[in-house]
């Protein structure tokens, strides 16, 4: 089997479990408990802390650790844009791109829906950027948040965060990146990034499911979206992940932290994947931009057949990729971020996505275009009945 779907989800690592072992066995103390054991865990949570600080470019002060990457979107969209309007009434709207995960959007809906908030959607191009003009004209004096994702994750288009986050900031508005997708392949240090909230996710990199950090800038205001006993100096209550955090501060730092290191190799080998796709597949389109991109993602639409068809041929010949997003998958509805490309119901409807980790060879990758060649002729010969 070749695993081309990374960016839904990456086995873990062994050195990230051999890492966390100790503190799913010997040493599974409460990092708030008052004897040994909880001594031992709350030192592992420090040392994560850190390490995942160093990653980022931050004081381990402005880490918290979550189960995840949409509790971290969660708790920047909803806890920063709450504690400030609650700190000055009049900032009672948001912005994000129109190419967000559901994490950033559904959050930002809610706000909306249950706070009264007003929402600002900035479009994108048709490669899914969004431009400096684009969010500048979207930007109010009420405007209490900007979120805007720092690269895709359908079709791995990268923003230029750095220019964007300035732009907000200029303004005096707080902003937040999803950088999901980003770490590993992108830099990740917070300073030049110049944002003032990040999320990542640990089982996009390496660790296992249900772990992930937000990046909270010193003193920006944070209103918790969970309430419990007070852990992570009261901004995220429960009792705290030792293993989890531990295990993405290890996955953090193999990846290379704020300089990823496997990018360059990955990037020229999906080059090559991206060429003999679109040489080799009559009307073949590549979806998102042709080179800010991540190194990790090719994408595609397949005019003429189904993704999910394309998607299933594949299989059959041992090639693991997705139609889309994996939270789109199963919806017979084209994905939204396609279709805020401009790209038409009938084509998103083709798409299928590459994503891949980085051990990734030029072999499986001959392989998978191969693979690719074969399954959309042969949906495509089976004709429209055939795949609908
Ligand atoms: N944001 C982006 C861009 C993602 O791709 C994902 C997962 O697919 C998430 C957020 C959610 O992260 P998690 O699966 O850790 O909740």
């Amino acid at each position: 089997m070749i695993f081309l779907d990374a960016a839904a989800t990456t086995p873990v690592r062994r050195e990230v479990l051999e890492a966390m072992w100790p503190y799913l066995t010997g040493e599974f103390g409460n990092a708030s408990s008052h004897h040994s054991l909880g001594d031992a865990a709350a030192t592992a949570l420090a040392g994560a802390r850190a390490a995942t600080a160093k990653a980022l470019g931050c004081r381990p002060g402005e880490v918290i650790f979550t189960s995840g990457g949409t509790e971290a979107d969660n708790l920047a969209v909803k806890g920063i844009a709450l504690a400030r309007r609650a700190a000055e009434p009049r900032l009672d709207r948001v912005v994000i791109s129109a190419v967000e995960h559901p994490a950033v959007e559904e959050s930002a809906r809610y706000l909306e829906r249950v706070h009264g908030f007003a929402l600002d959607v900035v479009p994108v191009d048709s490669y899914g950027r969004v431009t400096e003009e684009a969010l500048a004209a979207a930007l109010r004096p009420e405007t209490a948040l900007v979120s805007i994702m720092y690269a895709n994750n359908e079709v791995g288009t990268v923003q230029p965060i750095a220019r964007l986050a300035a732009l907000a900031r200029s303004r005096g508005i707080p902003f937040h990146t999803d950088a999901v997708q980003g770490a590993g392949w992108l830099p990740l240090d917070t300073t030049v990034l110049g944002v003032d909230a990040l999320s990542i996710s640990g089982h996009k990199l390496g660790a296992p499911k249900g772990n992930g950090a937000l990046f909270v800038r010193g003193r920006t205001r944070l209103e918790p979206v969970i309430h419990g006993g007070g852990q992570e100096r009261g901004r995220r209550s429960g009792t705290e992940n030792v293993a989890g955090a531990v295990a993405l501060a290890t996955a953090l730092t193999l990846a290379g932290g704020t300089r990823p290191v496997p990018a360059a190799r990955v990037e020229s080998l999906r080059d090559d994947f991206i060429r003999s796709v679109l040489s080799g597949v009559p009307g073949a389109v590549l979806t998102g931009h042709p080179s800010q991109r991540l190194p990790s993602v090719a994408s595609f639409c397949f005019p003429g057949t189904s993704g999910e068809s394309v998607l299933l041929e594949l299989e059959r010949q041992g090639v693991i990729c997705s139609s889309g997003s994996a939270c789109a998958a199963g919806s017979d509805e084209p994905s939204p971020v396609l279709l805020a490309l401009g790209i038409e119901p009938a084509v998103a409807q083709t798409a299928v996505r590459f994503s891949f980790d980085s051990t990734v060879t030029a072999a499986e990758l001959q392989e998978a275009a191969a693979a690719v060649r074969t399954a959309v002729g042969s949906v495509r010969a089976l004709g429209p009945t055939g795949w609908q």
